[in-house]
């Protein structure tokens, strides 16, 4: 069974640089079954090494939107790649903005060893 932390990997995790393609969420929501049962509206692909994006987990500690404590604010920021949907887009035809920014992401991170599992916000 697929752990949070490889599930992180799979739909957060592209340590490639930024594409020019402005199909790059279209086929990597797609390639990384991230569109399985509906069109997420929103999800952020990461372009760091993975261990780059693990080390965030000893960095700042903050409190996440639902009141849990375990999230983490990256001390620099991040490429990142926003998939956002367009709003004519209808499932299975998942159809996205792609949008290259760099922020601070906050991740939150659990288990042994403390890795992430759940990509919260850019910021
Ligand atoms: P919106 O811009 O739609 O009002 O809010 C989107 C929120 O989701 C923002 O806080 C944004 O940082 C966050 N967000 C961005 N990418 C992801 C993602 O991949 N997964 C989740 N759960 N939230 C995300």
């Amino acid at each position: 069974k697929e752990s949070r932390a490889m599930m992180f990997q799979r739909q957060h995790m592209d340590p490639d640089d930024p594409s020019n393609n402005s199909n790059y969420c279209n086929q990597m929501m797609r390639r990384r079954l991230v569109t399985e049962g509906r069109c997420k509206l929103l999800n952020t692909f990461i372009h760091e090494p993975l261990v780059d994006v693990q080390a965030i987990c000893l960095q700042g500690n903050v409190i996440c939107k639902n009141g849990q404590p375990n999230c983490h604010k990256s001390s620099s920021r991040m490429k990142i790649t926003d998939c956002r949907v367009k709003s004519n887009s209808k499932y299975p035809d998942c159809d996205y903005y792609t949008i290259h920014k760099e922020r601070h992401i906050i991740v939150a991170c659990e288990g042994n060893p403390y890795v992430p599992v759940h990509f919260h916000a850019s910021v």
